[in-house]
């Protein structure tokens, strides 16, 4: 009866590069002495940095997918459902068919697209922030004969910061190869400052290599509405960009259900402590991109806090070991 007691039941949320990441080292570092459940809706893994790689053709849904099962290897039972509510009193989640409690809880559900939130988006752009629309734009490119590429930003946090200046340059490698570069412009808008400062600063490297490539970037252009009809994004104080092709990253927010629960408060995600990652409920943590940290929504970062995370729990659950602190590395 007391060893029963002492078996121990982790909770993680999310099946992305946290999730996994987590999953994968709690599992390895508890064996079988305790339980390791990780829940995802969808029953792959999705790498989604190679969703650029769609974009341009240079990689099939297939090549960037990876059933979750296979963590079971790693003592990790793998449950596909929608995770409807987490009720931090219980210690308990909710999922479509069943109700699974907790000793431990990590939520790595990572940020939702958005589209919804920019009126005109879902006629007037196209994105490779998820693997459906990234098939769609591949299309769209394929069938592209000429014109103006206009690529941006919106408000908000969204995955991976340097993500939409990679896009530019892929699109610009790609309509190259193609023949096609001279008959397309390439336009760039963002809400930030034209940045400024010594040249190896990411920021600036990264707004040179653009000029470089024959980019026209518009900073601190704000959106507020695209229209479709006349392929326009209209920003603040009457600013239009005219687009034959819109690639606009959608705004994100947290999953609903936490913001339903009442753990994410703000649009960039969970109050953690950045030493600790725990949450302001007992045994609930949060790591990647839902975890509110001052760092980029990246699948490093989500790595990162992912390992650090398990080691700490791993410690305290088996009383040995040491736990280490929260060094990040990123931009
Ligand atoms: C185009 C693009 C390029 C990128 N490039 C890079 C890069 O070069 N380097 C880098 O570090 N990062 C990059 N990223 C960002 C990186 O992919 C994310 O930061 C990372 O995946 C975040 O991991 P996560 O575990 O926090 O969340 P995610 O990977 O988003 O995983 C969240 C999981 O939760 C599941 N989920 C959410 N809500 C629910 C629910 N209610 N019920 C059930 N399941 C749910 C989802 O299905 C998903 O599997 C890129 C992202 C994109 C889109």
């Amino acid at each position: 009866m007391q060893l029963l007691s002492r078996r121990k039941k982790i909770v993680i949320l999310g099946g992305g590069c946290g999730g996994v990441v987590a999953a994968t080292q709690l599992g390895r570092k508890l064996g079988a002495d305790h339980d390791v459940i990780l829940i995802d809706r969808r029953p792959d893994h999705i790498f989604m940095p190679a969703f650029l790689f769609v974009m341009i053709g240079e990689r099939q849904p297939r090549d960037i997918s990876r059933n979750l099962k296979i963590l079971e290897k790693r003592n990790v039972r793998v449950i596909q459902s929608e995770i409807l509510g987490i009720d931090p009193m219980r210690q308990e989640v909710t999922l479509e068919k069943e109700k699974i409690n907790y000793d431990y809880l990590i939520t790595s559900l990572g940020l939702q697209t958005r589209p919804d939130l920019v009126p005109g988006f879902a006629e007037g752009s196209q994105h490779p922030w998820e693997m459906e629309s990234a098939l769609r734009l591949r299309e769209s490119l394929e069938a592209f004969r000429g014109g103006r590429v206009v690529v941006g930003v919106p408000l908000g946090p969204y995955r991976c910061p340097p993500a939409p200046y990679e896009a530019q340059w892929m699109l610009d490698g790609y309509f190259r190869q193609k023949g096609l570069r001279e008959r397309v412009q390439i336009d760039y808008f963002t809400r930030d400052p034209e940045p400024t400062g010594e040249a190896h600063d990411p920021v600036v490297w990264m707004n040179a290599e653009s000029q470089r490539r024959g980019i026209k970037l518009h900073y601190e252009f704000v959106v507020r509405a695209i229209d479709h009809e006349k392929k326009v994004v209209q920003g603040l104080y009457n600013y239009n960009l005219p687009y034959d092709l819109l690639v606009m990253v959608p705004p994100h927010r947290p999953a609903q259900v936490l913001i339903d629960c009442g753990l994410a408060e703000s649009e960039t995600g969970i109050r953690v402590d950045y030493d600790t990652l725990q949450t302001k409920w007992d045994n609930v943590y949060a790591i990647g991109d839902c975890a509110d940290m001052p760092a980029s929504k990246a699948g490093g970062v989500a790595h990162q806090e992912a390992d650090v995370l398990a080691h700490n729990l791993a410690v305290e659950i088996t009383g040995k070991g040491r736990p280490v602190d929260l060094w990040l590395h990123t931009i």
